[in-house]
């Protein structure tokens, strides 16, 4: 770890080495301080040039160093320092500058960076705003609006687009370095000693209106979440105070965010999601090689998992027993890629190279030299038994053989391929997410009988295709849509009961929630659920208690979004939920129907009905070790369910109401329906010993 200082002709160069992401550690930051002071003592230096050792030029905080005091010289008098260096300062972004990197960058006079650099302030993702004058540099630099969003998203920006901004002034394709040092010596010939951005007092291009749009537009964004809205707090003070006035301001925001229970959330999750993948006990180095990769099922599911792997770089081979469901499946990809491309999300080379390694079969034995072969056909046991004797049969020895069914045991799958050999060590379960190009959850079910290499080499392989991937045991839905199972009934309880639909949608997303559950069901397809439900109707207990009202909405052909109309009704070609009058006669006959004379739900009662439905069922799978730490289970909701981060996922949630609370509302909810709250014995453990789910992260 160090700051190295180097001078080539009158241009010191100042390096910051400090792998693997040249975190800003009190060490680096202290060299830093240092650096300037010797060059603001030796007059034969003219410039200085600031970059990054290795691939990234600043990665942002030291996360070894969250949660502690920290330590002098603080971030932003070190920034301070820099930026009134006796000389021109140029930062030469080598790779990415993140959160306090770019901060640092901006106390430079100019920023240069090479085509593969990112640079981005993304401290709101962890429940901050940038601390270190980020905050009143940027705006300086290139306006409220642009820095806003920059700032409110958190999203990191290619070098093209930085520069289009303005917030870098060159962009080199090679031999950054060399090109930083001439452009800090064609500055100096010219006499261009740059702008200290504290000395702006005047923002550029003041634009009110488009600004009170962001105000708007990023409050709806944040669902609940105070750190975007803060930031851009702090941005607008950019443009009202003077800049030694705004910094104070933005220490006043920081630490509101940094006082609030959403941070300690936020921080759960950027750990969780480091160590999901990580399986205590699994030799993550023995894996098996998968280069190719063959897919069953042209379908929904099927087309988005093609991409998914097309984009990791895999050779794909698509197969569907249906010529005409391959044909669609195929032009849904062509069709997808060549979206991305226009939307410049790909390069023209990576179309090519993606088509080329795309291949659609009508015949399961060119599977045969598949590495890996998932199936993602039609939800049904029996066709899903007949391809795995099939795969048993055609795939070669070694190979992968993985199911995507949401709900099916695949220990029955890995059953059928004992017959000829004995493969069932190399049957698993990947469940994907639809979209699956685009969504981030990927679970792995591991069977009685799957071998450590196998899950080893799914963990890995997830991860290669920029998936979250959690483990998970066999139960029916696993551990998300088993939640996800129980949550929606008692949603469909409380409708039955006399709460509105559109009322629990309403609750669930002042929460935090991406959706309520009722405008899932509509996005989703309310054939969906129904099917599954005919699916367990011989096995349904008898003590459960049923709603019948998505079975009326699909019976009357209301099947949610694709029909116009399911819980909601939608106007042609949008996909904003109109609350429909017909929708709450179907609920007011089926209560009549049943007896129930409606009673009112008041929003705490719909709220603390639906997450403690989903925290004991939570506790229930932690329990059954279905779930191996509740972590896993925090990151299956965040990731795959729209459960907001920075309440940290449902387990963590729940440690912060207390078990005790939990378990006591749960006592009293079952008095009216003890079948369905079955209070988990986990939850009345830690509910009596004042215990939490933390423990069982490790
Ligand atoms: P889909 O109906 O869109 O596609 C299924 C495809 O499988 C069809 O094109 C069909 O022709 C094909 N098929 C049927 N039998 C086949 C066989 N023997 N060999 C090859 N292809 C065959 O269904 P989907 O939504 O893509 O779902 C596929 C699987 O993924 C199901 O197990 C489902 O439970 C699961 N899943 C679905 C979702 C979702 O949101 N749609 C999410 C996660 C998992």
């Amino acid at each position: 770890m160090s700051v190295d200082f180097e001078i080539t002709q009158n241009i010191a160069v100042i390096t910051i080495d400090n792998p693997p992401v040249n975190a800003l550690s009190t060490h680096i930051r202290a060299g830093l301080v240092k650096a300037v002071e010797q060059i603001n003592c030796d007059t034969n230096i003219q410039g200085v040039v600031l970059t990054g050792a290795g691939r990234i030029f600043i990665g942002g905080a030291d996360i070894k160093e969250f949660g502690k005091p920290p330590r002098e010289p603080f971030l932003p008098d070190a920034i301070d320092i820099l930026e009134n260096c006796r000389v021109p300062t140029v930062a030469a972004i080598n790779g990415a500058a993140l959160g306090g990197g770019l901060e640092v960058a901006l106390g430079c006079r100019f920023r240069v960076t090479g085509v593969a650099a990112k640079t981005g302030l993304p401290e709101v993702k962890l429940g901050l705003i940038p601390g270190a004058g980020g905050t009143q540099r940027l705006p300086r630099l290139i306006g409220a609006v642009k820095a806003g969003e920059m700032i409110t998203t958190g999203k990191p920006i290619p070098a093209d687009q930085a520069l289009a901004l303005g917030v870098v002034d060159a962009v080199y394709a090679d031999n950054l370095l060399e090109n930083a040092i001439s452009f800090m010596r064609d500055k100096l010939k010219r006499g261009d000693m740059g702008v200290a951005l504290s000395t702006i007092t005047k923002l550029p291009s003041p634009d009110a209106t488009n600004f009170s749009k962001l105000e708007a537009k990023t409050k709806a964004r944040a669902r609940g979440q105070l750190s975007p809205i803060k930031a851009l707090e702090a941005v607008r003070a950019a443009g009202e105070l003077p800049f030694r006035q705004g910094l104070k301001r933005e220490r006043e925001l920081f630490m509101q965010c940094m006082e609030s229970p959403q941070r300690a959330g936020l921080i759960h999750s950027f750990f969780a999601q480091r160590q999901v993948a990580k399986i205590p006990g699994l030799d993550m180095s023995n894996t098996r090689p998968i280069k190719s990769v063959g897919i069953l099922g042209a379908g929904t599911m099927g087309v988005g998992i093609t991409l998914a792997f097309l984009a990791g770089g895999y050779n794909v081979s698509l197969l569907d027993v249906d010529a005409k469901a391959l044909d669609t499946g195929m032009e849904r990809i062509t069709k997808t890629l060549q979206s991305n491309l226009a939307k410049g999300r790909i390069s023209k080379d990576s179309l090519k190279k993606q088509s080329g390694n795309l291949s659609a079969v009508c015949d399961m034995e060119a599977l045969g030299n598949s590495d890996l072969i998932i199936e993602a056909a039609t939800e049904n046991l029996e066709i899903k038994k007949s391809i795995f004797r099939d795969l048993d049969r055609i795939a070669k020895p070694g190979a992968i053989l993985a199911s995507n069914t949401s709900y099916l045991d695949i220990n029955i799958l890995a059953r059928e391929t004992r017959r000829q050999t004995k493969r069932q060590g190399d049957v698993i379960g990947m469940h994907f997410f639809s979209p699956a190009n685009i969504m981030k959850l990927l679970e792995v079910v591991r069977t009685d009988t799957v071998g450590d290499d196998v899950l080893a080499t799914i963990m890995a392989l997830g991860k290669s295709i920029g998936k979250i991937t959690v483990l998970s045991g066999v139960c029916d839905g696993f551990i998300g849509n088993r939640i996800l199972k129980s949550y929606r009934k008692q949603a469909d309880y409380m409708v039955l009961d006399g709460a509105e639909p559109h009322d629990i949608d309403r609750v669930m997303k002042a929460f935090g929630m991406a959706m309520g559950p009722f405008a899932v069901s509509d996005l989703a397809g309310i054939d969906i659920g129904y099917f599954n439900r005919r699916r367990e109707d011989e096995t349904r207990p008898k003590r459960e208690r049923y709603s019948r009202i998505a079975d009326l909405l699909y019976e009357q052909g209301r099947l949610g979004q694709k029909s116009s109309a399911g819980y909601y009704r939608y106007e042609q070609g949008s996909r904003a939920p109109i609350i429909d009058p017909a929708t709450t006669e179907i609920i007011a006959a089926e209560r009549k129907r049943l007896g129930i004379t409606p009673r009112p739900f008041c929003d705490d009662e719909i709220r603390e009905r639906i997450l403690y439905a989903l925290i004991n069922e939570g506790a229930k799978i932690l329990d059954e070790g279905i779930a191996a730490r509740a972590l896993d289970i925090d990151m299956v909701y965040v990731h795959g369910y729209g459960f907001p981060a920075y309440h940290g996922g449902p387990m963590f949630y729940a440690d912060t109401i207390g078990a005790k609370n939990i378990y006591e509302k749960i006592t009293k909810f079952a008095k009216d329906d003890p079948y369905f709250w079955q209070a988990s014995p986990l939850l009345k453990t830690l509910a009596q010993s004042g215990g939490t789910f933390k423990a069982f992260c490790a």
